[in-house]
């Protein structure tokens, strides 16, 4: 089983710290397993890896670790049409692309300040807290990746 490396780890334990919330080893497995695979999992998925590391955990406890790791600031969920819940644990600025025909979804970097811009275009009365931003489309022929 892998383990979280010492940096992923002091910034999990600071972040639940700051929230008010004790490392445990299921948050810790969870957060593993997000980092691990940087394929915006869904809950259901992330339960499954999670149970090849740890195979006493159940799907209740997954999604608490999820919704902890999510109200902690380390995760960002991605919700994408009517599909369920993707799980994010990039908190660098970027962008999403979604693959309408693999249905996978991928982080484009965004330059910085650039989600900053786009909140300008608002008139003054919305005060945004986030911005997301998905682009919909398919990968060109013969780019696999
Ligand atoms: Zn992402």
């Amino acid at each position: 089983m892998k383990r979280l490396g010492q940096e992923d780890k002091e910034t999990l334990t600071t972040a639940l710290d700051h929230s008010g919330q004790r490392a445990t080893p299921q948050r810790e497995t969870v957060f593993g397993v997000l980092l691990d695979q940087r394929d915006h999992p869904t809950a259901d998925e992330v339960y499954a890896r999670t149970k090849s590391r740890m195979p006493t955990i159940s799907m209740a406890t997954v999604y608490n670790c999820l919704e902890t790791l999510v109200s902690s600031g380390l995760v960002k969920q991605v919700n994408i049409e009517r599909e369920p819940t993707r799980y994010c644990p990039n908190l660098a600025p970027h962008a999403h692309f979604h693959c309408r025909e693999t249905g996978r979804v991928y982080d484009v970097p965004v330059p910085a300040g650039t989600m900053e811009k786009l909140t300008d275009v608002l008139p003054g009365k919305y005060q945004a807290d986030s911005v997301e931003l998905v682009f919909r489309g398919h990968l060109a022929k013969g780019n696999s990746k």
